[in-house]
């Protein structure tokens, strides 16, 4: 019966990937090369002022990546059966706007390197893959954060804030390896 229950999730998911993967081609389809450039275009306003070298390079690993989370939202959020309706045009602006400033948590520069794509409410306790529900943070904050709602992050941060500096690291590592 387990075996059964096994064989019965996998296919699910990969029919999953197989619905989500075909939405997502007709929406690339419908892009023109003209509107890609447009996009190009602003991302490389925002990437000379962080990156020295690789522009081009640094700006298609860019929205290759942006074009994968969608991907990942979407099969995301069909598992925790919330909604989810971000277009890759919204997920490209959030990620255009927040490139090379600050991360709200930490102050850490968000480049490609550093920043993820978090949920505000976690999509573990029905946050939703919508515009307003998601942000961009750095990775080492994602990691801290885990499920944690932001109102409960943000009072472990502050408590972190008033600890010692040696102990306040080792327990930031501690809470970044651990299970969320
Ligand atoms: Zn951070």
């Amino acid at each position: 019966m387990k075996r059964i229950m096994q064989y019965y999730n996998i296919m699910r998911e990969k029919r999953l990937l197989y619905k989500v993967a075909f939405f997502l081609e007709i929406e690339m389809a419908k892009e023109t090369k003209k509107q890609k450039e447009i996009w190009k275009n602003r991302f490389k306003k925002k990437v000379i002022l962080v990156h020295k070298r690789n522009i081009e390079k640094v700006i298609n690993k860019l929205l290759a990546r942006i074009d994968r989370t969608k991907t990942n939202l979407y099969i995301r959020s069909a598992k925790y059966n919330v909604k989810c309706d971000i277009t890759v045009n919204e997920l490209r602006q959030l990620v255009l706007d927040a490139y090379g400033k600050k991360c709200k948590y930490c102050d850490k520069i968000l480049t490609n390197k550093t920043f993820v794509i978090d949920h505000i409410i976690p999509i573990s306790k029905g946050g939703t893959s919508t515009k307003d529900n998601l942000q961009i943070i750095c990775k080492t904050s994602n990691s801290i954060k885990g499920s944690l709602i932001e109102e409960h992050y943000k009072i472990l941060l502050d408590w972190l804030d008033t600890v010692p500096e040696e102990l306040k690291k080792d327990i930031s590592i501690r809470l970044a390896r651990g299970i969320h």
